[in-house]
């Protein structure tokens, strides 16, 4: 099926449906949809690729409360960025924004640049997301083709298969466009997708284009999109050691992870993959004193199941490694999920002692 060859009936009520659907039943009041500007459009798109809206809107609002503008955003430091980015996951998205915003401040002034070519010059921007910014931000005509996009448009016109389809998908998806409204066209495209053509058992008896909507016609909207086999999660088992100062309890040895990998540039414990390895350290840093378990934690990531068990040694002397710092649990930092959760309840533990040393 080539995007030219569809019915033009079917092309032409499209847009004018889902745009008149839109001012009764979209979504109006996201944070991002105030006093709409690129740099907004931008961060929430970051923030929303393969997150779902409710996880994104705590962290948007914070972000942006922190980082009103692109000068603010190039004037900070990627730790503060990756602070605030804790928990939401795909941390390079982080990254890439702040490489980002030094491109904005070094070859666009602070501004936000309008064309096509140069949005996508951008660290982590790719054409649905450049097609997002210019639709939503400067009502010009550009597809995007996000996962719930996609599914409409596989549904819509019964694309059937998974291979060798994204070049259809984004011709269909230009072919779509409205000459004019391409702003709120594209926001009812997406919300189309997020809260009447689900996943599972899409509500087609409200759908605004269920008219032309060859799934239904067909009885496919079950089978389209396929499902997809389930990614399955490795196992892997870790080892952190919380090593606090010997003279300041408050302080934690810690390093920040290399490019790559999980977690890259996350302040982090030291961890390693195996016992023996870890035994080494402490041997090989001729640390000796005594080591005690702490609860492990059981943490996923969308490829691997990790199984984290935790120790902890108190110092009794100096001591200095290259690479690592102290770095004390009440400072802000940038770091994965379950460190933040170690530091946590280390700091709710001292809490209780603190308490208990005051009671008695
Ligand atoms: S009619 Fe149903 S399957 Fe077709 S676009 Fe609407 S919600 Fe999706």
């Amino acid at each position: 099926m080539n995007g030219k060859e569809q019915n033009n009936n079917q092309i032409n009520e499209f847009s004018k449906n889902l745009i008149s659907w839109h001012k009764n039943h979209g979504r109006h009041n996201l944070p991002w949809q105030k006093k709409i500007n690129p740099y907004k459009i931008w961060i929430s798109e970051v923030m929303l690729q393969q997150t779902q809206v409710k996880t994104v809107l705590p962290y948007y609002e914070k972000f942006i409360k922190k980082y009103p503008t692109i000068k603010d955003l190039s004037n900070s430091k990627l730790d503060d960025i990756l602070e605030m980015w804790t928990g939401l996951g795909y941390y390079r998205r982080a990254e890439n924004l702040y490489k980002s915003s030094q491109i904005l401040q070094e070859k666009y002034e602070y501004n936000f640049p309008e064309s096509y070519d140069d949005i996508l010059t951008l660290p982590g921007v790719g054409r649905s997301t450049a097609g997002a910014i210019l639709s939503i931000a400067y009502n010009k005509k550009y597809p995007i083709l996000d996962g719930n996009v996609k599914r409409v448009i596989k549904r819509y016109f019964a694309v059937r298969g998974e291979k060798n389809i994204e070049k259809n998908l984004w011709e269909l998806s230009e072919t779509l466009l409205p000459n004019k409204y391409n702003n709120i066209y594209t926001q009812s495209i997406m919300d189309l997708g997020s809260l009447v053509c689900l996943r599972n058992n899409p509500t087609c008896n409200i759908c605004p284009v269920n008219l032309n909507c060859e799934s239904l016609k067909l009885n496919l909207t079950d089978s389209i999109p396929e499902k997809t086999k389930k990614i399955k999660r490795k196992n892997l088992k870790l080892y952190f050691i919380i090593i606090q100062n010997y003279k300041n309890k408050d302080l934690i040895l810690m390093k920040k992870n290399s490019k790559g990998g999980i977690w890259a540039n996350l302040w982090s414990f030291p961890s390693f993959n195996e016992k023996c390895i870890l035994e080494k350290f402490l041997k090989e840093n001729k640390i000796t004193e005594k080591i005690t378990k702490y609860e492990n934690i059981k943490h996923n990531l969308s490829h691997m199941r990790l199984n984290i068990e935790i120790l902890r040694i108190k110092l009794e002397k100096e001591f200095f490694l290259d690479s690592y710092y102290w770095k004390n649990i009440y400072d802000k930092i940038g770091s994965s999920k379950p460190v933040i959760s170690i530091i946590v309840r280390l700091k709710e533990e001292q809490k209780n002692e603190n308490g208990n040393v005051l009671k008695a």
